[in-house]
């Protein structure tokens, strides 16, 4: 790429927050901050981000051959870089990863294209939308390409959703069983992020911010005890969200264990409360789900026991190994949504699953 040729953009913010939402815990890769995003026919560009993502945007002229091209990168990686094929004055659109750590989104133009590079701006709309409006582009037979929801959060938005902060002290792991270090592996899965953020509660807690939280404390006290763990993933918004379940297949994993918060088709229902886990088949699964449900029912006195029940959720349905799914409340529960919203009784939760999974796997090694 001629350096020259190639230049900045300006990026206009429109509310600075704080860069990190989530801590985390484990030393993984986090996900992409890209969660959606939109060339509209019109030649308008929306991006939804996580919130307060740093964003930095560039222009490079045409090259012989080639049209101008202008990307996006974004902070954390993707799981699928592909291609997209263009139409009307898009050439191709591509989501790369050219370094560890960064999502690149790249807009490749016709050779035919001229744009004025001064005239492009990447404008944060609020702190987590963005707006590029590809002036002087040709828009005929330009036709919407896009990825994800653009709609979701606003619509989270009006429910008001209150940010869970993640417990940032390190977790003891004295009380928990032991099993032979090194000898499994389990995938944990944080239910709902991206496109669907599941539940949201009374008080606006959200499923995605709590269940989050809870895995990955449930990561960390596993680690520590020897479990090699895998998190699908490990912040609140990540395109790449459906290939969970063969992630988990590829790894071999001992156990999969989707973890997630309840809600009641009526909000108002607010006397439905109670501990549930899910599993589909098989007599390992039913050990993994009882296991986890005795733990949690534990630490959650008062709220009934729902029992553990075959479910088909996809997620279990569809992994080759044991797999459970712990329901670990309601949100909307007058009981379980103040408990979930704490922090200290998150992580009972996280300590109970994690409980729950290491006596599975000390029954079945
Ligand atoms: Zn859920």
């Amino acid at each position: 790429m001629g350096l020259a040729q190639s230049r900045r953009l300006a990026i206009f913010t429109a509310a600075i927050l704080p860069a990190t939402y989530f801590l985390f815990l484990l030393p993984i890769k986090s996900a992409s901050a890209l969660a959606a995003w939109s060339l509209e026919s019109n030649g308008i560009l929306q991006l939804r981000t996580s919130t307060g993502a740093k964003l930095k945007a560039f222009f490079q002229g045409p090259l012989p051959g080639k049209g101008p091209r202008v990307w996006i990168d974004f902070p954390g990686e993707l799981i699928r870089p592909r291609t997209l094929l263009g139409n009307g004055p898009v050439k191709e659109v591509r989501l790369g990863k050219p370094k560890d750590g960064v999502t690149r989104l790249v807009f490749e133009f016709d050779a035919s294209i001229t744009l004025d590079p001064s005239a492009l701006k990447l404008v944060g709309t609020s702190p987590d939308r963005w707006r590029l409006n590809f002036v002087g582009l040709p828009t005929s037979g330009l036709r919407r390409i896009a990825e994800g929801d653009l709609t979701l959060s606003s619509s989270l938005r009006r429910t008001s959703p209150r940010s869970i902060q993640p417990v940032k002290r390190k977790l003891k792991i004295s009380g928990l069983p032991s099993v032979p270090r090194g000898r499994f592996r389990v995938v944990i899965d944080p239910g709902h992020g991206g496109p669907d953020s599941g539940a949201v509660g009374l008080g606006g807690i959200r499923e995605t911010d709590l269940v989050l939280d809870i895995s990955l404390q449930v990561a960390q006290l596993l680690e520590a005890k020897g479990v090699k763990v895998n998190l699908t993933r490990t912040s609140e918004v990540d395109l790449d969200l459906p290939p969970r379940v063969a992630i988990a297949n590829r790894l071999g994993a001992n156990a999969f264990i989707s973890i997630h918060a309840n809600a009641s088709r009526t909000t108002t229902k607010r006397d439905v409360n109670g501990i549930e886990t899910f599993y589909f088949t098989g007599y390992r699964g039913l050990r993994l789900a009882t296991n986890i449900q005795e733990q949690v029912l534990k630490v959650s006195p008062g709220s009934p026991d729902r029992k553990v029940r075959q479910g088909r959720f996809f997620v279990i349905r569809r992994t080759t190994m044991p797999a459970a799914l712990i329901e670990t409340g309601f949100v909307t529960g007058s009981l379980d949504a103040p408990r979930l919203a704490s922090n200290a009784h998150r992580r009972q939760l996280a300590i109970a699953i994690a409980k729950g999974i290491l006596n599975y796997l000390k029954e079945v090694r």
